[in-house]
């Protein structure tokens, strides 16, 4: 059987161009330096797929100052050694234990289809996300435990959807505290660990503030 990649829509070929005959062109010396000298980005990003969060643009980041991770609904799973394949855990491992980051950004967004899915699903009212084959559904069991916490604080399944966007992203603060060399790092002030939230309608960004435990707006 021959394999069925085939070539790139000439929309994305001729972007691409655009990119090398311009930015790459004009931050030649950078790339380079950056080819020669590996990349040292000070800060992990674990945000969402969804296309409407785009960490480096509102960070106004340069190619090789953000190490990004994203998966559905930006989460942690918890530490779990075994055999399975560990994309997310792989990609926290590598940014701290080899790249050395000393800042890692949680970074949730409003509107997440995942975390509607994930409140879906727990209500009752996506049984197709409860199959064994939903990859979707395996993945957000993650905030099961979280959906019970936000469920049994009441309110309309708008303001517990939201609650969960929130406290998802705690909860993956939570989890990344169960990898020892997070831990580690974390209690020896090596690494700072942070929860943001990020409004995709109005642009806002919210941090998750200790003394008041709440998130709010930067
Ligand atoms: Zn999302």
């Amino acid at each position: 059987m021959t394999n069925p990649a085939t070539p790139l829509p000439s929309s994305l070929i001729s972007r691409y161009h655009g990119w090398r005959a311009t930015s790459f062109q004009e931050n030649k010396a950078w790339y380079a330096r950056l080819a020669e000298g590996g990349q040292h980005p000070r800060t992990m990003i674990i945000s969402c797929c969804d296309s409407r969060v785009h960490a480096t643009t509102i960070f106004g980041a340069d190619t090789g100052d953000f190490f990004i991770h994203r998966n559905i609904a930006n989460l942690v799973p918890p530490y779990a050694p075994n055999e399975d394949y560990h994309g997310t855990s792989a990609a926290v491992e590598y940014a701290v234990t080899a790249l050395g980051v000393t800042n890692l950004i949680v970074m949730g967004h409003s509107l997440c289809g995942g975390i509607q899915g994930c409140h879906d699903m727990c209500s009752g009212k996506a049984p197709e996300l409860e199959k064994k084959t939903s990859f979707v559904g395996r993945w957000m069991d993650i905030l099961r435990p979280t959906y019970e916490k936000v469920a049994k604080e009441g309110g309309t399944d708008e303001e517990q959807v939201k609650r969960l966007e929130h406290e998802g992203i705690l909860t993956s603060i939570e989890n990344l505290m169960s990898f020892p060399f997070v831990s580690e790092r974390v209690n020896a002030e090596e690494l700072a660990l942070h929860a943001v939230i990020l409004d995709i309608s109005d642009g806002t960004l919210e941090q998750f503030d200790q003394s008041s435990n709440s998130f709010n707006p930067i």
